[in-house]
């Protein structure tokens, strides 16, 4: 009896204590999501990101190893306003109840954003536009990346009260990193101020907005629509009468349309990392590097 008693008892012992069992699961739909949850999370979770780099975000298929991932999160972290809206198969069939909308592990990262190109007309996609609850890429403006960490600070504290302290500290310790790279960041793209670029998709106005720069263009027409002959020939057209030469294409986009546009105007190309991930990036912080340089590139 005392054995069976020493047994169960180291069972329970062993169980407990492994690494696995003691660790926060955290599932994100995207890896700019994963990187800011691992910087709030610090050693007590363990996360993964559903999309991989350089997965278009708009347009994830779905896997059943998604399933189980969500089935076993303690934390499911998305972007909203319709990005990420694949993602809501995957969590309906994980059937997890923390991970269901309004669940207690439940962080919809798009909720304190304060949204930008929010139509004004009802658009319902049939065009093609995939922005309709308006514009989503938000994460690109460093000040949202504070945002989007002080809501899994929140969902984290929800779920592992005990470790609240540490959750706030990590927080606070990134947030204070975000404003102190954000005033470099901000100086090295100063003499650029009122500028404009050409895009590859509309997916810089938070960007633009936090750094004083514009868009001029699109090389899609519409957000999701690809480039078309007639679409460039005219944006080259207003690009040549206007003196706009530079071009930012994120990563997972092809160069041809920008190769060619840049050719005729004699401008310059940057390619910039669409994930964190792309092009050898580890973090949100050498990520928005890259970006920043890029825009100084296309500029110069
Ligand atoms: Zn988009």
């Amino acid at each position: 009896m005392k054995n069976l008693v020493l047994t169960a008892f180291c069972a329970v012992f062993i169980f407990s204590s492994s690494g696995a069992n003691a660790t926060v699961q955290v599932v994100t739909t995207t890896p700019e999501l994963a990187a800011i949850a691992r910087e709030v999370g610090g050693n007590l979770v363990q996360v993964t990101s559903l999309a991989k780099p350089d997965q278009d975000y708009h347009k994830v298929e779905a896997k059943p190893t998604d399933v189980v991932k969500v089935k076993n999160a303690d934390l499911f972290v998305r972007i909203g306003l319709d990005m990420d809206q694949w993602a809501d198969a995957v969590n309906n069939a994980a059937r997890n109840p923390k991970a269901q909308p309004g669940g207690v592990g439940y962080v919809d990262a798009g909720r304190l954003i304060r949204k930008k190109e929010v139509p004004s007309t009802n658009i319902s996609g049939a065009s093609g536009d995939i922005h309709v609850f308006g514009n989503p890429h938000y994460w690109l403006d460093p000040g949202n990346a504070k945002v989007i960490a002080y809501q899994i600070d929140l969902g984290l504290r929800g779920i592992d009260p005990k470790n609240a302290a540490t959750y706030d500290a990590n927080y606070a310790r990134f947030s204070a990193q975000i404003d102190q790279r954000l005033k470099a960041w901000k100086q090295e793209l100063a003499p650029f101020q009122g500028k404009a670029v050409v895009a590859y998709h509309d997916e810089w106005v938070y960007f633009l907005s936090q750094f004083g720069l514009k868009a001029f263009g699109y090389l899609e027409p519409k957000p999701g629509i690809p480039p078309s002959g007639s679409h460039i020939n005219n944006l080259i057209a207003s690009m040549k009468s206007a003196g706009v030469k530079g071009i930012v294409v994120p990563s997972i986009y092809p160069t041809r349309f920008a190769d060619l546009v840049a050719k005729e105007m004699g401008g310059s190309v940057a390619v910039v990392p669409y994930s964190i991930g792309s092009l050898g990036t580890t973090d949100y912080f050498n990520y928005m590097d890259a970006i920043v340089n890029g825009f100084k590139k296309a500029m110069q």
